[in-house]
C-alpha cells in the first residue's frame, strides 16, 4: 500500500515509521531482521531503506601513482526492500538517488521494485561523494531530485526512456522527497529551499519527509512556511533519539542541524552511555508526543540500524 494510503486509513490513529540502513557489505541480513522484529509488533505501515551510492578510495599503487578503487559499503537496498515486505509484510519503501545514476540506471531500478511489488519511493539528489566538494551528477543523470521526480512520474504514465517503448507498462509509485526544517546546506536561503521543495511537489511528489531535527519549533516553523507556499502535501516528521556523546559534535557536523541547549547540558552532564541514551530517549518521546498531540499523525524515527530506543519510544507513545 501507498505511504499517502497509510496517511489517510489511519484516520487519527497515531503510526510510527522508522528508517534502516543496509547492513556493510560482508555481514548478514539478519542484523536487519533483528532491528525489525520488535518494532514489527507494532505494525508500522512502512519501512525505509536506505540508498549507498559508490564511493572511491585511492590507494598508493607504487611509483608516485594512485590506484582508484570503486567501494560500495552499503548494496543490498532492492534486496533488502523484498525481504522486509516478503518476511514481516510490512511496506518497503526504497531510497534512490540521483547521484550515481544515470536515466537508464533510474529507469532500470524502477522496473525492478515494480516487479517486487514495491509501491513507494523516496527520491533524492544524494550528496558529494568522498573527495569532492559539489554533488556531480551522472552524465545522462539527473542534478536534482525534482528532475528525478519528473522521470518516476513519467515512467508511473507509461512514458520511458525509449521512445519505441511507449504506451509500455505505467508503474504506479507513490513519491516521497526530503525536506529540511533547518534549510539544506547548499540552499542560499529558506525562502529559496522552500521554493525548491515546491518545485518537487509540482513535478508530483506525494509526501514530504522531514531531515531529522530535535526542536519542534523549527518544525513548526518549517510546516507553515511550507503551507503558506501553498504545499499542502503531507510532512512527516523525521526524529532521532541521542544514543552517544559523540553525536553532540558528528549530528550538526553530518546533518547540518541544531541541538538544543537543554538537550546538549544534559547529554553533557550524564555519567555513562546508558544515561546519554535514557535523555536522548526522553528527549524524543516529549517530541513525538507533542507532534502527534499537534495533529501530525505519522512520526518517522532514524533508527540507524538498532532498534531497543525506538521500542522503548513506541511502548510510551503509541
Ligand atoms: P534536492 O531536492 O535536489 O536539493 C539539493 C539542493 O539543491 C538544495 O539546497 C536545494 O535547495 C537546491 N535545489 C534544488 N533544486 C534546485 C534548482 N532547480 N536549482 C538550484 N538549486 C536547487 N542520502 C543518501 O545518499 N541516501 C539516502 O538514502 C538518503 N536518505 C535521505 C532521507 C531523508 C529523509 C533526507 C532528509 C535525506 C536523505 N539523504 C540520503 C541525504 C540527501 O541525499 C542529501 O541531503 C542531499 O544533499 C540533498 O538531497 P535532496 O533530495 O534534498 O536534494
Amino acid at each position: 500500500m501507498k505511504v499517502t494510503e497509510h496517511i489517510k486509513k489511519a484516520d487519527g490513529k497515531a503510526l510510527f515509521s522508522f528508517e534502516i540502513l543496509p547492513p556493510l557489505k560482508g555481514q548478514n541480513i539478519q542484523s536487519i531482521f533483528d532491528a525489525i522484529a520488535p518494532l514489527a509488533d507494532f505494525k508500522p505501515p512502512f519501512i525505509d531503506v536506505t540508498y549507498h551510492r559508490e564511493e572511491y578510495e585511492y590507494k598508493d599503487a607504487g611509483n608516485g601513482l594512485l590506484e582508484k578503487k570503486i567501494v560500495k559499503k552499503r548494496p543490498g537496498t532492492v534486496g533488502i526492500c523484498s525481504a522486509i515486505q516478503n518476511k514481516f509484510k510490512i511496506d518497503a519503501v526504497p531510497h534512490i538517488l540521483c547521484g550515481g545514476f544515470t536515466k537508464e540506471d533510474t529507469e532500470n531500478f524502477l522496473i525492478d521494485l515494480d516487479f517486487l511489488g514495491i509501491e513507494n519511493v523516496v527520491a533524492l539528489r544524494g550528496d558529494a561523494v568522498k573527495n569532492e566538494i559539489y554533488f556531480k551528477p551522472e552524465k545522462n543523470g539527473h542534478k536534482y531530485a525534482s528532475e528525478l521526480v519528473t522521470q518516476i512520474q513519467q515512467l508511473n504514465r507509461g512514458i520511458y526512456l525509449d521512445e519505441d517503448l511507449q504506451n509500455s507498462t505505467q508503474t504506479d509509485f507513490c513519491i516521497g522527497v526530503a525536506g529540511y526544517p533547518e534549510k539544506h546546506i547548499e540552499a542560499p536561503n529558506f525562502d529559496s529551499d522552500i521554493q525548491f521543495l515546491k518545485q518537487k511537489i509540482a513535478q508530483g511528489a506525494d509526501y514530504i519527509i522531514t531531515q531529522m531535527f530535535f526542536d519542534n519549533e523549527k518544525f513548526f516553523e518549517f510546516v507553515r512556511k511550507c503551507r503558506n507556499e501553498g504545499i499542502t502535501v503531507p510532512i512527516i516528521p523525521g526524529l532521532k533519539p541521542l544514543t552517544a556523546k559523540s553525536q553532540l559534535n558528528m549530528i550538526p557536523h553530518r546533518f547540518k542541524v541544531d541541538l538544543p541547549d537543554a538537550l546538549v547540558i544534559e547529554t553533557l552532564k550524564a555519567s555513562n552511555a546508558d544515561a546519554v541514551k535514557a535523555i536522548g530517549t526522553e528527549w524524543c518521546i516529549a517530541q513525538s508526543k507533542e507532534l502527534l498531540q499537534k495533529g501530525f499523525p505519522i512520526v518517522h524515527y532514524y533508527s540507524m540500524g538498532k532498534s531497543d530506543n525506538i521500542v522503548q519510544i513506541a511502548k510510551e507513545v503509541f
